[in-house]
């Protein structure tokens, strides 16, 4: 028998009072996020408020999105199990972990080297086998793993980037925080054919995506 995760309870409790009770009711996305060890993915002294309600230092000027905002993304991108995900922006690995403990398949890329080494460590520890972190610039997708049901941006962008749009399956969706470098709106973008319609969610704030189609450096 192996012994309860000691932080079973903040997890549970994270879940209830920050997530469940401000209406995300996706049952894969509440599971997930009661399952993923999300202290595993933050470092230092940080760790101790692994379960708190608000964004955290991940190091290289980086930060872990606020436990609900990964919430309120994930369930706008409807999974299914059989789903094959995208993400931009790795960071720590936690979002990826909990897009891996949902769907079949995830490509996540990121930007700096020694922040995509630290999320497939956080993602080995926490035990996710089907979640490949990449080094680029994800503002050009990744083609040869294209098309993806679903696809998530975790840093503020201007506009979505456009390579993204046609990396989209049929019926694929993308969720995007889109706004200046200060302040952005939550935007999904779902294709059905060659229609892609535009829905826009609340207020957010994210660090910047830089590269080609993102923000200059
Ligand atoms: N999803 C992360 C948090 C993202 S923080 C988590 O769960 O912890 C945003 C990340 O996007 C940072 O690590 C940053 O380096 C990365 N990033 C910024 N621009 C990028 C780009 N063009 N391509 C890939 N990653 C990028």
């Amino acid at each position: 028998m192996t012994g309860r995760d000691p932080w079973q309870d903040a997890r549970d409790r994270m879940v209830d009072t920050q997530i469940a009770s401000r209406g995300v009711t996706d049952i894969l996305v509440l599971a997930a996020m009661r399952k993923v060890p999300r202290h595993l993915f933050i470092p230092g002294p940080a760790r101790e408020s692994a379960y708190s309600d608000y964004p955290l230092p991940i190091g290289h000027g980086q930060t872990i999105s606020q436990p609900y905002i990964v919430g309120v993304m994930t369930s706008l991108l409807a999974l299914r199990e059989e789903d094959r995900v995208l993400e931009i922006g790795a960071g720590s690995g936690y979002q990826a972990a909990i897009l891996g403990t949902i769907a079949r398949e995830v490509v996540s890329i990121e930007r700096i080297p020694a922040v995509a080494e630290l999320a497939r460590e956080n993602l080995a520890r926490a035990g996710l086998r089907n979640v490949r972190v990449i080094v680029g610039d994800g503002t050009n997708g990744y083609a040869d793993g294209a098309p993806y049901d679903a696809i998530i941006v975790t840093a503020a962008t201007p506009a979505v980037p456009a390579p993204l749009v046609i990396q989209l399956a049929e019926g694929g969706r993308l969720v995007a925080p889109v706004g200046s470098r200060d302040l952005q709106e939550l935007v999904r973008l779902t294709r059905r054919g060659d229609q892609v319609t535009r829905e826009t969610f609340g207020g957010v704030v994210f660090v910047p995506l830089i590269g080609e189609h993102g923000w200059e450096a």
